[in-house]
């Protein structure tokens, strides 16, 4: 009952990487940089298997960014030419690619790190991917002219990485659609249909995450900004409901999402964030515990998953190790009390 798992990412090592950024510069490169990339994933999953969590990730220790990650490996996308782009409806300006071109994988986009992982650890390992809106929504347009048509494009291509990382053995396979938080109309029109698209044909459990992003500063701003109720997910869960998608991940710790709006997943699995990922205060087990009993009260318990709001990449990391501790013990408590 109650397996933990995190959303996705975890920060990286100060050797790795720069620290406390989205989208950090690598302190090595060549043969180097891909030692310290594997040292990191290996390190991060006894780091989660110590903390006590059911399912481990690979931390997205190997990608610099969650989107720009996959598009390393994606033929017609100019990475020289980076632009200014306002994401998520002009929420944070950052630097993206252009598209210039058809879009084809140049090869496999995270066998390496998959491999490594599913190697090291005998628990149920979890692989992200960024989901078609989200991608479509970090990079400027110079080809397809047209969103949809570009999503469906990019869903092809996940879907390849998708099959060739449950062939490794990957057990979940999870896209990450921050985008459907901020274009919900859109996300239940064709996002959802994108996404099922991106999830064809596998038999390995299949999971989405939605969230109100980063702990960073524009976010925090726009969670401000968002009023008393966060309805967001309202529009995009009954089409979730309705979709092949076994797990959805939502935020609830110290956010404004009514937890009502969690029966509308009847049926899925249910990611419920019970660690704040914009706060470095460390969530005692009660707090957690208290969370999942007031999730069980709109999810049935063998659907309810604990998790983090979101990933953890930016924090510090010695905060984030004791956020994981803090998620598994609060699971623990929450088995004795509700078991
Ligand atoms: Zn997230």
């Amino acid at each position: 009952m109650f397996p933990t798992a995190i959303a996705g990412s975890l920060p990286k090592p100060s050797w790795l990487a720069e620290t406390h950024k989205l989208w950090p510069k690598w302190k090595a490169e060549g043969d180097e940089l891909r030692q310290a990339k594997a040292d990191a994933t290996l390190l991060w999953i006894k780091a989660q298997e110590d903390a006590g969590l059911d399912v481990v990730g690979d931390g997205e220790q190997s990608r610099q960014h969650f989107v720009h990650g996959f598009l390393e490996q994606v033929e017609g996308i100019d990475f020289e030419h980076k632009v200014e782009m306002g994401i998520r409806a002009d929420r944070y300006k950052a630097m993206v690619p252009q598209v210039v071109g058809p879009l084809r994988l140049k090869g496999r986009v995270h066998e390496f790190e998959a491999r490594l992982a599913r190697a090291h650890t005998t628990r149920k390992l979890k692989f992200t991917m960024p989901g078609p809106m989200t991608i479509v929504d970090t990079v400027a347009d110079h080809y397809y002219g047209d969103r949809v048509k570009m999503a469906f494009a990019f869903a092809e291509l996940l879907n390849q990485e998708a099959l060739a990382l449950q062939a490794d053995g990957v057990d979940i396979v999870q896209f990450d659609e921050p985008a459907f938080n901020v274009y919900m109309k859109e996300a239940a029109d064709w996002g959802v249909r994108a996404l099922e698209r991106a999830a064809q044909g596998l038999r390995c459990t299949t999971a989405v995450h939605i969230c109100y992003g980063y702990g960073i500063q524009a976010n925090i701003d726009w969670k401000a900004s968002l009023g008393e109720e966060w309805r967001q997910y309202e529009a995009v869960f009954p089409a979730l409901a309705k979709s092949r998608i076994d797990q959805v991940s939502l935020e609830c710790f110290h956010s404004h999402v009514p937890p009502h709006l969690m029966r509308l997943l009847e049926g899925k699995d249910v990611m419920v964030g019970v660690i704040d990922v914009a706060s470095e205060s460390i969530e005692t087990p009660e707090q957690v515990a208290d969370t999942i009993g007031e999730a069980l009260q709109h999810v049935p318990k063998e659907r309810l998953l604990p998790c983090t709001n979101c990933g953890l990449a930016p924090m510090d990391r010695a905060i984030a190790l004791k956020k994981l501790e803090a998620l598994a013990e609060g699971a623990a408590l929450a088995r004795r009390r509700y078991g």
